[in-house]
């Protein structure tokens, strides 16, 4: 796989270029707005070619894929000229500012005939994997409740337009709330319905929330609760299943390392459960690649990234207007 970069973001340099090599990719471009500052990554990065101009990267026949990493008010018009340019997209989480730019991504790429997929990394963990499984073969029997815990310290790298611009997709729900959606969906194999939530503003930046609690109804009947904070320097973070057999344990699981423990506790017990520690961004990259080779789904793909943002949207709906909000999925 042949791919360009749209972002020279920290999440590329962090964790996606080692990624895309251990998978075999090929990065063969890099787009920034600032001509500068592309310069530099490219050759930090060992990467031959930065450009300013996205028709320039798309041009490049030789590209197979991109992976947009750019700020979340941009994976919209990215993605769609990458799409119209024949390239198969692994956008960043969430897809878009709203509910209809997401939708009208996911329509693009399946018109075109191109791999959409969504880079939401938590469901390609070992742990969850095994919390997956064992809630898929009825282990805790039928899940009654689940919580997650994601309050977080935000790394003072990261205090940028995260807590200080809108505009550009900043806020907690945005960041954290989608990523739960995801991981909440992919452990119950199904979407909530209803939400209500709760949001806060510390004052740790300016003009989004830092903070969010959130309760969803499930169509099962199951009640999930999720906590997301920017603020929280010793919370720790967590995911529990309850059901009526058994309830699953998960310390330190909501994190973009494979590290964490998992237990469950029954009427005889508690049980360490096993799990893989591969690195989480190549396992999803592994699947795209097969993805664009025809054999089989990506890790998470755009259907998935639009009812992420559309739950995440509800919540943030359900914090400002203090109402319950039904989902809307766009008719996904
Ligand atoms: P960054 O702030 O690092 O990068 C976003 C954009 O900011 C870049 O595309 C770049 O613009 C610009 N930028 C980068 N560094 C500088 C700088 N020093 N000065 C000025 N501008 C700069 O964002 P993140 O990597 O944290 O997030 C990018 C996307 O990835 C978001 O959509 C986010 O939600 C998602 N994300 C996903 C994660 C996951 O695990 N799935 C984890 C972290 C983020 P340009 O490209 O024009 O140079």
């Amino acid at each position: 796989m042949r791919w360009a970069l749209i972002g020279a973001s920290r999440i590329a340099s962090s964790y996606m270029i080692d990624a895309l090599r251990a998978q075999d990719g090929a990065i063969r471009s890099v787009l920034s707005s600032d001509a500068v500052r592309g310069e530099r990554f490219a050759r930090e990065h060992g990467i031959d070619r930065s450009v300013s101009d996205l028709g320039e990267l798309l041009e490049d026949d030789g590209v197979d894929a991109v992976y947009i990493s750019t700020t979340n008010e941009k994976h919209h018009a990215q993605a769609l000229a990458s799409i119209a340019a024949g390239k198969h997209v692994l956008c960043e989480k969430p897809l878009a500012m709203t509910l209809g730019e997401a939708c009208e991504m996911v329509r693009a790429a399946k018109d075109k005939g191109v791999v959409f997929a969504t880079n939401h990394h938590l469901r390609n963990a070992g742990s969850h994997l095994a919390i997956r499984d064992m809630i898929r073969s009825g282990r805790i029997g039928k899940v009654l409740s689940a919580r997650v815990f994601h309050a977080v310290n935000l790394p003072e790298a990261l205090r940028g337009w995260r807590i200080n611009d809108a505009a550009a997709g900043g806020g907690v729900i945005a960041d954290i709330t989608v990523h739960d959606a995801d991981t909440v969906r992919f452990h119950l194999g199904e979407d909530p319905l209803e939400v209500v939530a709760k949001a806060a503003a510390s004052g740790l930046g300016q003009g989004v929330e830092d903070s969010v609690m959130s309760v969803w109804s499930m169509p099962s009947g199951a009640m999930v609760e999720s906590h997301e904070s920017f603020t929280h320097p010793f919370a720790g973070t967590g995911i529990e299943f309850h059901g009526t057999k058994g309830s699953v344990f998960a310390r330190n699981v909501m994190t973009q390392e494979p590290v964490g423990e998992v237990v469950v506790v029954d009427a005889d017990g508690e049980h360490a459960v096993p799990f893989e520690t591969h690195n989480l961004y190549e396992y999803a990259l592994g699947l795209f690649k097969y993805a664009v080779q025809g054999s089989g789904p990506p890790a998470a793909d755009g259907v998935d990234g639009v009812k992420s943002l559309a739950i995440a949207l509800a919540v943030r709906e359900a914090a400002r207007s203090g109402r319950a909000v039904a989902v809307d999925y766009g008719g996904f």
